[in-house]
């Protein structure tokens, strides 16, 4: 991540994690003997309290959502596949807002409450250690976003074309529910379906698209784990571009509402060749896809690294000029942050280390 603005970059971050850190204080984690029966609600890591769950693995989350921005209303039905680490007789994802309809786990229909941001799931049968299971779960409302006076604004962020979801720590269980810590990483395929005209991006490679009715679903796939705070959506009126990069595809999208030869499109388009000069000094770009998505919401007021396509809010680029800079770091975090990822987020200042000096 990077703050839009000219202060020190290393400096704000370390800024952040300060408060961060004296903000919140350790949180209790259930007896071992409770915790083999009932997931923990968090991951017990102090900076982010009831963030995470314990009990599983997520291997694989595929999600379908539908999002009219006509009324903010959101739809979704999200696949996990995970893998038990105890035997689970309840367990729990994080979903911030919205309303669940159904879940079902390995096909039957499943018990679920929520507490806070937490969905606790209860299947009909116990879940012994080791077993691979599945969870669906439906739900519908209208997202929200997640206030930070030090982090910046977060969350699920309606725009007047569209909506962004994107933030560091939290921004996933807005949109989807979620294993939400960077300890749990998983391969995702998303479908996003938008009103025809709009554009649906996510990480990853781009696997096709589709209209129908009035609606065009968007397909994401992102094959390389990934931790949840580094997925992203973002839809709206974007000048999108697709091509090749070292045979792998490159996606990168600058909103309509910016000049087509301004400074943002302009430093989007150097993408590639910023990739391979940090290729060159850390080692084969770590992905499939590459690319980048220039936002002209303003209230975004920082860049991340969101895997293979990071996102820039429109501050970097209001000088008029080029912002080669923040597309170095926000690259250079696909190898260190992304690829090499975090397990306790008290190690943030390595991502931003190694990004700050590239
Ligand atoms: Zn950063």
């Amino acid at each position: 991540m990077v703050r839009t603005g000219r202060r020190p970059v290393g400096r704000a971050v370390l800024a952040a994690c300060l408060v961060v850190g004296a903000l919140v204080a350790c949180t209790g984690t259930p007896p071992d003997a409770d915790r083999a029966r009932r997931g923990a609600a968090d991951a017990g890591d102090p900076y982010v309290p009831g963030r995470g769950n314990g009990g599983y693995d997520v291997a694989a989350y595929r999600l379908r959502v539908r999002y009219d921005p006509a009324d903010d209303r959101l739809t979704g039905h999200a696949t996990i596949t995970a893998t038990a680490t105890a035997g689970l007789s309840r367990f729990n994802l994080d979903l911030s807002g919205l309303t669940v309809g159904a879940v079902r786990v390995d096909g039957a229909k499943a018990g679920h409450a929520r507490e806070g941001e937490e969905l606790v799931v209860t299947p009909a049968r116990g879940l012994a250690r080791g077993a691979r299971f599945t969870v669906d779960v439906e739900y519908a409302g209208v997202p929200q976003p997640v206030e930070s006076s030090t982090l910046g604004l977060g969350g699920f962020l309606a725009t007047a074309d569209g909506a962004v979801a994107l933030g560091q720590p939290d921004s996933a269980s807005t949109w989807y529910p979620v294993n939400d810590h960077p300890s749990d990483k998983a391969t995702y395929d998303v479908e996003v379906t938008v009103p025809d005209g709009l554009a649906a991006l996510g990480n990853g490679v781009p696997v096709g698209r589709t209209s129908a009715g009035g609606w065009t679903t968007w397909r994401w796939a992102e094959r390389s784990p990934m931790a949840s705070y580094l997925s992203t959506l973002v839809i709206g009126d974007y000048r999108v571009t697709t091509g090749t990069h070292q045979g792998k595809p490159m996606v990168t999208a600058v909103a309509a509402s910016l000049p087509a030869d301004g400074p943002a499109a302009a430093s989007l388009a150097r993408t590639g060749e910023v990739a391979d000069f940090l290729a060159d000094r850390f080692g084969p770009y770590p992905f499939e896809s590459y690319g980048g998505i220039a936002l002209a919401e303003g209230r975004i007021s920082y860049a991340l690294e969101t895997q293979s396509r990071p996102v820039y809010g429109p501050g970097f680029f209001r000088s008029g000029r080029p912002d080669t800079g923040v597309v170095a770091h926000e690259l250079a975090h696909q190898w260190f942050g992304d690829s090499v990822s975090l397990a306790r987020w008290s190690d943030i200042w390595l991502n931003e280390g190694f990004a700050t000096y590239a």
